[in-house]
């Protein structure tokens, strides 16, 4: 058999497995108010009382199971630790024993640079790394050290027999700003010393990897179009650090997607799966498996080169994710919204659908 020259990552956005997702999985941290709305809606849905470590994914388990690697933003921590970050509107925290469900998923990386990590302080963040260390699933963005939180995830990708390939995934946010002190914390800003930051730390590796991802959590919620600071950095990272795909999170729904001088930039991944409830105008419910093809480079071995964007499409409901049939009308919503808002960036996406109903975007 000839050696496998491309291969596939699939990308989604914030994965939140805490709160009322903890409250229905067989092990989780008892909170009786989640436990009372979890029981009301139970009767009602009485089929979610087998609701197990699989079911968070509905049926998208073989689009996992399918890929050569699988990268999320996980938005929650893992911990039973109790003490709430002070002031937050939104605490979220999951039992430890419900990484089992990013293991059904085959996760190769979570994000760990996000709002939510913190959720219940330093001893939770902690807790959640040395559970994610413990799972085995690669990670960045947080750790239990400063460089630990800065330095990539390393992610092998087998080709042939003795051909493999290497990604470094970076991680990072913008938000929230009190958390710009805790020195385990990857975060960001706009200035100029963020990007001599980023500059030094992607370029300083001695081994250069065949493919470089930075998954960064930024912008407001419910923003359509990213802003001007976004789209700039986004420039830099390509242009500077050598970076080959930005994965965008934590808008709660779809943005735009961009090729910038052949290397893809998807600004915003929505929410794969959540307890959130539904805005009718930006559909957070509303998400996508994004999945990226890369090939060995044809003038330079070395490097994995972006070939292909595929979206597919899908829904929360009740807790649990689907992949949407292309005649489905929110299949139909993902991809007017998608082509629209990848226009504005110069992005082709292909009339036809491909075979599995995904929508293709052309990476020249
Ligand atoms: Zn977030």
């Amino acid at each position: 058999m000839p050696p496998q020259t491309r291969f596939h990552l699939n990308f989604v956005g914030d994965v939140m497995l805490g709160r009322l997702i903890d409250q229905l999985l067989p092990t989780h941290i008892h909170c009786p108010e989640e436990a009372r709305h979890i029981d009301n809606f139970v009767s009602c849905h009485p089929e979610l009382r087998e609701y197990g470590s699989k079911s968070p994914w509905g049926n998208t388990l073989p689009i996992f199971r399918s890929a050569d690697l699988n990268l999320i933003n996980l938005e929650t921590s893992a911990t039973t630790h109790p003490k709430p970050w002070p002031n937050k509107v939104f605490n979220y925290r999951m039992h430890p024993a419900n990484i089992e469900c990013l293991k059904e998923a085959r996760i190769s990386y979570v994000s760990l640079a996000n709002n939510h990590t913190l959720d219940f302080s330093e001893a939770g963040l902690l807790e959640t790394v040395r559970t994610i260390k413990g799972s085995g699933i690669a990670f960045a963005g947080a750790g239990e050290t400063r460089d630990e939180a800065y330095r990539p995830a390393v992610l092998s990708i087998q080709g042939g027999s003795d051909e493999k390939f290497t990604a470094h995934v970076y991680s990072a946010s913008d938000h929230p700003s009190d958390w710009s002190k805790v020195p385990n914390f990857h975060f960001i800003d706009y200035s100029s010393s963020t990007r001599s930051h980023l500059r030094s730390l992607l370029k300083s590796s001695t081994a250069q990897p065949n493919l470089k991802v930075f998954s960064v959590h930024w912008g407001p919620n419910h923003s359509w179009v990213p802003s001007d600071d976004i789209r700039s950095l986004a420039h830099f990272l390509v242009d500077e650090c050598e970076v080959d795909i930005v994965h965008g999170h934590s808008s709660h729904h779809i943005q735009g997607a961009e090729v910038y001088k052949g290397r893809l930039i998807i600004y915003g991944c929505g929410d794969f799966v959540d307890d959130y409830a539904v805005d009718a105008e930006f559909r957070n419910d509303l998400s996508a498996v994004w999945r990226v093809a890369v090939e060995k480079a044809r003038d330079n071995g070395k490097k994995l080169r972006v070939s292909r964007l595929e979206v597919f499409p899908s829904r929360i409901k009740h807790f649990q994710t689907h992949l949407l049939d292309k005649d489905d009308r929110d299949h139909k919503w993902v991809r007017s919204r998608f082509s629209e808002l990848s226009k504005a960036f110069g992005t082709k996406i292909q009339d036809e659908s491909g075979e599995d109903g995904q929508i293709v975007a052309e990476v020249p």
